[in-house]
């Protein structure tokens, strides 16, 4: 009885009770144990950039639905501070806070190296001296097996000496039906080649949920479009029969608000910004200047406009883990969902219209998707909110390799899983 203990909910709970005595309840052993499934069971991480966490009830969604209904469902996916693609995609990746895997931002700029990243920079993609922590494709490899990613942030560098088996220069034009059928070859490889982790990502909604809004017609539009990615994913492996033996993992980096045209501050109305260095704009302003000139802007903009909050480097929330890097800009002006900074001159309207993100973290609209499906999780439950420091963690456990020294936990999954496969360290 033991097993109960990771059951949720007092209905679930007396059903177990009561098939003790009766039979007669609802697939009983689905509640307590897994199918037998065959070896083996590769897992496949996909992210949909942008997904919030509430698009499978606002839109259409069948495959990714059918795979919920089948799987594991959170309430949401509690994403980190800073709420953009390239730290989150990273922190899901390594289990670590972007203060230590060192992807602070977008846009940051590193003062002991005097450089500055741009995540739309090829070469700052492919340059290890950015990249810190370990991923999992790499931790894959470390441990004999073999993984492939088709487009990941971090995934086009050698990290510890190693790369993905398989990888791509980001090319965001190749189409989403290449990309899962690549996937489904990689999986007829012979088991030497073959990976056992594979990951996947897709921009569109993100991209469209920027210019439309996270509610439009368009983002319905582009939601159906990937959903259709993930339904021919499932229909090939279930041709192949490697539907039941693999692991989906659906996640994404971040929500999407709307944008409010009438909620736009400018800085400038404040600051002399010409002696400021923006590394980052959007929801969250991140900026550098020499130290008398940040405590200036600090004792300028602090209180100054209702829906803004400003942050020095060391007074950041704890919530946000921001903290441990020289990356770390001095000043961070963050806006409260639906607001935007503008610019007086060289301003454009579409920067307030359509969605955004980089909002606080624990912001509703901020929450990303997840849902799970495959041999290792249970089966059509719906879980409390993650946060996707965990996410790592829980991969490593799936795939039965050590995980490297990471922020997460696997117990944070635990609800998720099938307390037979937990691993020994946490079934105890
Ligand atoms: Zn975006």
């Amino acid at each position: 009885m033991k097993s109960r203990i990771y059951l949720r909910g007092n209905g679930i709970a007396l059903c177990v009770v009561m098939v003790l005595l009766v039979v007669g309840c609802a697939s009983p052993q689905s509640a307590l144990q897994p199918r037998a499934v065959e070896e083996p069971q590769p897992l496949i991480l996909i992210s949909i950039d942008g997904f919030r966490h509430d698009y499978l009830d606002l839109h259409d969604a069948p495959n990714i639905t059918a795979l919920a209904n089948s799987g594991v469902r959170s309430e949401g996916l509690i994403p980190v501070f800073p709420t953009l693609t390239f730290p989150n995609h990273y922190t899901i990746v390594t289990g670590l806070y972007p203060a230590q895997h060192g992807i602070v931002s977008n846009r940051f700029y590193d003062p002991e190296l005097n450089r500055s990243f741009r995540y739309s920079n090829l070469e700052d993609a492919a340059d290890s001296t950015w990249w810190g922590g370990e991923p999992i494709w790499i931790t894959v490899r470390k441990q004999g097996l073999n993984s492939a990613v088709y487009f990941w942030p971090g995934s086009e560098t050698v990290i510890d000496g190693l790369r993905p088996n398989f990888w791509y220069n980001y090319d965001g034009g190749v189409p989403g039906e290449e990309r899962v059928d690549q996937a489904l070859r990689w999986l007829e490889l012979p088991s030497s080649e073959r990976p056992s982790f594979i990951a996947l990502y897709f921009s569109l909604v993100d991209e469209t949920s920027h210019r439309h809004g996270p509610e439009s017609a368009e983002t319905a539009a582009a939601v159906a479009q990937v959903d259709g990615y993930i339904g021919r994913l499932v229909a090939g492996l279930t041709s192949r029969g490697l539907f039941d033996r693999t692991n989906i993992l659906i996640v994404s980096d971040h929500g999407q608000a709307d944008r409010d045209p009438e909620k736009v501050v400018y800085l400038e109305d404040y600051l002399d910004m010409s002696k400021l260095r923006f590394t980052e704009r959007g929801p969250a302003a991140a900026f550098w200047a020499d130290s008398s000139t940040v405590s200036d802007a600090y004792r300028k903009l602090n209180g100054i406009h209702p829906s803004m909050t400003v942050y020095t480097r060391d007074r950041m929330p704890a919530r946000w883990r921001y903290e441990g890097s020289s990356r770390i800009p001095p000043i961070i002006a963050i806006l409260d969902e639906g607001w935007t900074f503008g610019r007086r001159t060289d301003d454009n309207p579409r920067w307030h219209t359509g969605g955004d993100h980089g909002y606080d973290p624990m912001a509703e609209s901020m929450k990303a998707v997840f849902v799970a499906r495959g041999p290792a999780f249970k089966e059509g439950i719906s879980i409390p909110e993650i946060e996707s420091i965990h996410v790592y963690a829980l991969m490593a456990d799936i795939l039965g390799i050590a995980p490297a020294p990471n922020q997460g936990s696997v117990s944070a999954t635990r609800d998720a899983r099938w307390p037979a496969q937990l691993s020994k360290n946490l079934a105890q």
